[in-house]
């Protein structure tokens, strides 16, 4: 008997679509399934700090001079900063076009509980970056001060004796070909882990039908945006700039998309990124494994992009007019949040106190958006994670690297 098998994707997918279908007919059965989310989220945040330490550090001592070093971390970093203003940029015309929070219902409010504010200025961030304490960052999961630690460990395992050199590289090397292959045996639970978390999302979600009326406009708002940004803006790039073909690039990077999607968490989603991104795309070891991590720290356009739309949406819904200075500090600081938000569901809706203040809008006003934040949190975290991907083979077609895409 011929066996059928379905590419992985695919599964995905059809568990996602049962998930969702499990969510609605049987929310009470939901408990069953649910732990299958749980241990597969579990699984995969037991292998980031590794997986981020080993690949830069072994990213790191591949690239090998302080010259090089420079020029791709200058590169990628402009690059990223470069999409992420991009997408900001879209939000804005459309938020500005579409005005959804002209006559928005403003007793459609939900009580904010203790709320993160961001305080630190801009400066002390930057300080920050630097751990006082390696162990407390890794155990914290501070992903900024990590790839710092790991940048400058690497960097220096180069500057080191041969006899040290070597060792530390093929010890770093290893860890990182462990950590991939432990990657690769969680992927294949993925369609599980997928099917448990959508059930679970799905019955806790209120109703959606009275968000979708409330809230439609904002929501359109946000979803246009996000999709001129993944379908036009990026392929654009990765086309002209970095000389692929964008839809096959897609194909190879649909396993990590729909894990972000149903995951929101980009951290959670990078090893399967650096998987696809590797084995698929074709994209060295060197390159994948420094702008990646990097990526999915900094490099969030979908969290940028609601940044700016859902702070102008607020105002708009206050009545508030902000004028052009106004708006260019809305812009400038949705760039900064996204850069400051971490890579796990709901991070932006934390971070979007960064963009009011700066402003001047009241912070009740993230109530108003706080139902709906879940959903388009799905699609800002896979246009993150499609931003990172395109920005891999866009910096290793640059560096002049023969790719599969
Ligand atoms: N969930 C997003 C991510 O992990 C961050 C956000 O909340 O915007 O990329």
């Amino acid at each position: 008997m011929r066996k059928i098998r379905f590419a992985l994707h695919w599964q995905i997918l059809i568990a996602l679509v049962m998930g969702v279908l499990y969510g609605v007919f049987f929310r009470d059965y939901v408990p069953y399934i649910s732990w299958m989310g749980d241990v597969f989220i579990r699984a995969l945040k037991m292998i980031i700090i590794p997986l981020i330490l080993s690949s830069i550090i072994s990213g790191v001592t591949n690239i090998g001079s302080a010259e090089n070093l420079g020029r791709l971390g200058l590169k990628t970093i402009l690059y990223y900063v470069m999409t992420s203003t991009l997408a900001i940029l879209v939000g804005l015309a459309l938020v500005n076009i579409i005005q959804p929070g002209v006559g928005a219902d403003l007793g459609f409010h939900k009580e904010v509980g203790a709320l993160d504010v961001i305080e630190d200025s801009f400066g002390q961030t930057l300080i920050k970056i630097i751990p006082v304490n390696i162990f407390e960052a890794l155990s914290s999961a501070r992903m900024l001060s990590v790839i710092f630690f790991a940048i400058v460990f690497g960097f220096f395992i180069t500057r080191s004796g041969r006899k040290t050199r070597h060792f530390l590289t093929d010890f770093f090397n290893s860890v990182f070909e462990v950590m991939m292959k432990i990657t690769m045996f969680i992927i294949r639970f993925a369609p599980f882990g997928v099917f448990g978390i959508v059930a679970y999302q799905i019955s806790e979600s209120e109703d959606l039908s009275v968000l979708a009326q409330t809230m439609g406009v904002y929501m359109i708002t946000v979803f246009a945006g996000l999709a001129f940004h993944a379908l036009i803006t990026l392929p654009l790039i990765a086309k002209f700039i970095g000389k692929v073909n964008p839809l096959k690039h897609f194909r190879a990077v649909t396993t990590p998309l729909l894990t972000a999607f149903s995951t929101s968490s980009s951290s959670a989603t990078l090893p399967l990124t650096m998987q696809a991104v590797g084995n698929k795309a074709g994209v060295s070891n060197k390159i994948s494994s420094f702008t990646l991590p990097l990526g999915a720290t900094i490099n969030m356009d979908g969290t940028a992009l609601y940044e700016c739309v859902a702070a102008i949406f607020i105002a708009q819904a206050y009545g508030v007019d902000l004028g052009f200075g106004e708006q260019v500090i809305v812009v400038f600081t949705a760039l900064l949040a996204s850069i400051g938000a971490a890579g796990i569901p709901m991070a932006g809706l934390v971070m979007i106190t960064v963009v009011l203040s700066a402003v001047g809008l009241p912070l009740e006003g993230v109530g108003l958006i706080l139902a709906v934040d879940r959903i388009l949190d799905m699609f800002r975290t896979a246009t993150n994670v499609w931003s990172d991907s395109c920005g891999a083979v866009v910096i290793a077609k640059s560096e002049g690297e023969a790719l599969n895409v």
